[in-house]
């Protein structure tokens, strides 16, 4: 059997071929995946350029340096994260508390058992609970007792309008007294 030299020549010449392919497309990959990996964790595009740059200088020892620095968490991950915690906040948040004592109150209690101030009332038709400042009823419509009368008394009835007119016949006499006319003609 003869050695024929080209042949082996050859043959180290398309391994070589073969492998130079294969660590090229090696490199490109780990370029593209830190690339992608980068971005689904900071937003900066600087950042993200760096990080490629550094891989596609240094290749694995690139990718070693950059698993070491590159965010714990993803931008996903920091989004569930707050989102949890905004859902924590709002939950503690919506707990009631007394107007008087801020204590933590629930909603079907009438008076504040540490405080005795007044928290709800109860519809005189229906007997659901109502926040006080309601003068109606949202279950079933009745209107609220004696409001009317609270919130309008007869003393304010009366004293609205004369006020008004009192200040309007002020105004009235100044304008005369500016302008000269005597006031004992009306
Ligand atoms: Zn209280
Ligand atoms: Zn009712």
């Amino acid at each position: 059997m003869t050695f024929d030299p080209t042949f082996l020549s050859n043959f180290t010449l398309v391994l070589t071929g073969f492998s130079g392919a294969f660590i090229a497309a090696l490199w490109v990959a780990l370029v593209v995946w830190t690339y992608r990996d980068i971005k689904s964790r900071a937003r900066d595009r600087l950042v993200h350029i760096l990080a490629a740059a550094l891989v596609a200088l240094l290749s694995l020892p690139g990718v070693l340096v950059y698993l070491i620095l590159r965010p714990q968490r993803t931008l996903e991950d920091e989004y569930q994260k707050t989102l949890e915690e905004e859902a924590l906040l709002q939950a503690i948040e919506d707990q009631a508390v007394c107007p008087g004592c801020e204590r933590r109150i629930k909603d079907n209690w009438l008076v504040c058992p540490n405080c005795q101030t007044k928290l709800k009332k109860p519809c005189h038709q229906c007997g659901k609970l109502m926040d006080l400042p309601w003068n109606i009823c949202p279950y079933c419509g009745a209107p609220v007792q004696g409001m009317r009368k609270e919130n309008v008394t007869m003393e304010e009835a009366l004293q609205g309008p004369p006020l008004k007119q009192e200040t309007g016949q002020q105004k009235k006499k100044k304008r005369r007294e500016r302008s000269g006319e005597p006031a004992h003609e009306d």
